[in-house]
């Protein structure tokens, strides 16, 4: 059971997560660790152990900032980012209640917002994330400002091939 998952997740994000033997520079250089639950070595030692409930579960999978520091300075050339990817898709696509909503309903907002203009169109990304979150009424002074400044268009612009876009979302699964 544990080598299908660590198979599956080896897979699908490309990254050679069988060969890591916890130096833990990865966790030494993040930026993000100590607001992960589990840092990136134990990350990677719990896809190789087959503890798939708890990852999905965990908080890390969510903090990850996708910056590369990892891969920068693992001596296996193992990217964390891309294997956080996989584990944030597999806890969307079966339901799993995450560990950090707030951060979910951002990352949820963000992407929809990519698939149906090809980039990020403020408003309804923001809209709708302060649905999602339940959090209506925090920043309206920063977004207030950022408005009257023309930085929050009203009307959304579609990338010229936003078709494109989604097919790459389809390839990737998402
Ligand atoms: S990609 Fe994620 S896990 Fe890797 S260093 Fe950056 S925040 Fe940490
Ligand atoms: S730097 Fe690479 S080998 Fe070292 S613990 Fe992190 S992922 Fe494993």
């Amino acid at each position: 059971m544990s080598e299908t998952f660590l198979q599956q997740v080896m897979e699908e994000s490309g990254q050679p997560i069988n060969l890591c033997y916890q130096c833990r520079k990865c966790s030494a250089g993040c930026p993000m660790v100590e607001e992960f639950d589990f840092p990136p070595n134990m990350v990677m030692r719990m896809v190789q152990l087959g503890q798939r409930d708890e990852l999905l579960r965990s908080k890390a999978i969510w903090m990850c900032i996708s910056c590369e520091t990892c891969g920068a300075r693992c001596p296996n050339e193992i990217k964390i980012a891309p294997v956080m990817d996989c584990l944030r898709a597999a806890c969307l696509a079966e339901g799993v209640v995450p560990a950090d909503p707030v951060t979910v309903a951002l990352h949820t907002s963000f992407t929809e917002s990519i698939k149906t203009f090809g980039r990020v169109h403020e408003a309804t990304m923001l809209m709708k994330y302060k649905l999602r979150s339940k959090n209506l009424t925090s920043d309206l002074d920063v977004g207030l400002k950022l408005f009257l400044k023309g930085k929050i268009p009203l009307l959304p612009k579609k990338t010229k091939n936003v078709r494109k876009v989604k097919e790459i979302f389809q390839a990737a699964g998402r």
